[in-house]
């Protein structure tokens, strides 16, 4: 965890007064519902004890000065007059706050400084954890009354507009409704959401793959594309469909036999990762973790299979993984094509099973992957050591 002592003398000796209040927003893993946000369907994932922080000061002009101390950079705008930057991290902070502006809150300049140990680019979305800290910092500087799911559409809408990066809703979601030692069951249609509590003997375990992510957009919007085409062809039978959300087991089954390849899997995939989400969601709820372990294990099964996102290297982290001593289940998680992979595995084994994933990812495929063992936490807030002294 970041020390937000230290944030406080760094943005001291930058801005030459203390800030008033310093805010934190978590990363995130998904456990469970993958490609299903797109479908209008479930998903379940956890905020992580890897935050974004910023420390933040109201100025009495209409400026904003940002300082990333994790790029050693430097921003600086003002409210009258908002324009895309050709430096990609701008565009996060600006378009946060543009949206703020867009959506009606009237805001004052602010000095900000933002430091952060969630890992860029990794698939823990370091991304909205961005957006949510400066989305927050500037409701609290101006005390604006705008919920949090508010602030998450605003975050989001900010990264597929101004940005540019079509993302769902789930990483600002769980990123300001994230719970310690519980993931977020979070329905994509209506954006309602549940705790659900996480056992207290595992760990979650993620281990980025290290593997580039080239195949990964291209590949996304083409499975996006047949989940629609299964729908229309889907709605002969079903006139009432919206999205594959809508359809059941039964349903799908009925028909699927209508359904071209490579669409049939595809839906089949969306289908039945929707009821594996709700069923896990039911698991951790009556504490049953070998149950939720093994709705991890199949949903990797299916994402390899069925809607075809993994990779031989993926793959081997997951076979590896799920054969270790403590693991409960292991899966892809994330959009696919390399990055990341979950395990849920028991405290007592973690160090143990991070050593020898590691090693076999090593020898098989002579690249070193990243493990970072995370514990649930809660989303968006002051930093408990907030302002202190000379707020
Ligand atoms: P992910 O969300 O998986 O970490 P993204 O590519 O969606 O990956 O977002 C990463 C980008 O977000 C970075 O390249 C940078 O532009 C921006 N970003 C995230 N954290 C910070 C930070 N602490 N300081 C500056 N920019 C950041
Ligand atoms: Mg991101």
């Amino acid at each position: 965890m970041l020390d937000a002592g230290l944030l406080r003398e760094r943005f001291q000796q930058r801005y030459g007064v203390y800030p008033s209040l310093i805010v934190r927003a978590p990363g995130r893993v998904n456990l469970l519902g993958e490609h299903t946000d797109y479908n209008d369907g479930f998903v379940l994932p956890v905020a992580i004890d890897r935050a974004t922080y910023i420390a933040a000061r109201s100025r009495d002009d209409q400026m904003v000065q940002v300082v990333s101390s994790d790029l050693n950079e430097e921003d600086s705008f003002s409210l009258d007059h908002i324009e895309r930057s050709g430096q990609p991290w701008h565009n996060y902070v600006r378009g946060v706050v543009l949206a703020l502006q867009v959506a009606g809150y009237s805001l004052m300049g602010a000095d900000l400084l933002i430091a952060s140990d969630v890992p860029r680019g990794s698939g823990l979305s370091s991304s909205a954890a961005l957006e949510i800290a400066v989305g927050y910092a500037f409701r609290e500087l101006n005390s604006l009354s705008i919920s949090g799911t508010e602030l998450a559409l605003l975050a989001q809408g900010a990264e597929n507009n101004f940005v540019g990066v079509q993302c769902g809703i789930m990483d600002q979601l769980i990123a300001v409704f994230g719970r310690g030692d519980h993931a977020l069951l979070i329905d994509c249609r209506d954006l309602s959401h549940r705790v659900v509590p996480l056992p207290s003997s595992v760990a979650i375990v993620v281990c980025d793959s290290r593997l580039p992510r080239t195949l990964a957009a291209s590949a996304y919007n083409q499975r996006r594309q047949e989940c629609n085409t299964a729908v229309q062809l889907l709605q002969q039978w079903y006139p009432g469909i919206r999205a594959l959300r809508d359809v059941s087991e039964d349903q799908f089954a009925a028909h699927c036999e209508r359904l071209p390849e490579p669409v049939r899997s595809r839906a089949r995939h969306v289908v039945r990762e929707n009821r594996r989400t709700l069923e896990g969601a039911e698991a951790l709820e009556r504490g049953d973790v070998v149950a939720f372990g093994q709705l991890m294990n199949a949903s990797h099964a299916s994402l390899r299979d069925d809607y075809q996102v993994s990779l031989p290297d993926i793959d081997l982290l997951v076979e590896r993984a799920q054969r270790l001593a403590g693991c409960y289940g292991s899966r892809l998680t994330g959009a696919g094509f390399g990055g990341c992979t979950v395990s849920l595995v028991e405290h007592s084994e973690v160090e143990t099973f991070s050593r020898d994933l590691l090693q076999a990812y090593h020898d098989a495929t002579g690249r070193t992957a990243t493990i970072y063992v995370c514990r649930a936490s809660d989303g968006v807030g002051r930093a408990v050591d907030d302002a202190g002294p000379q707020k």
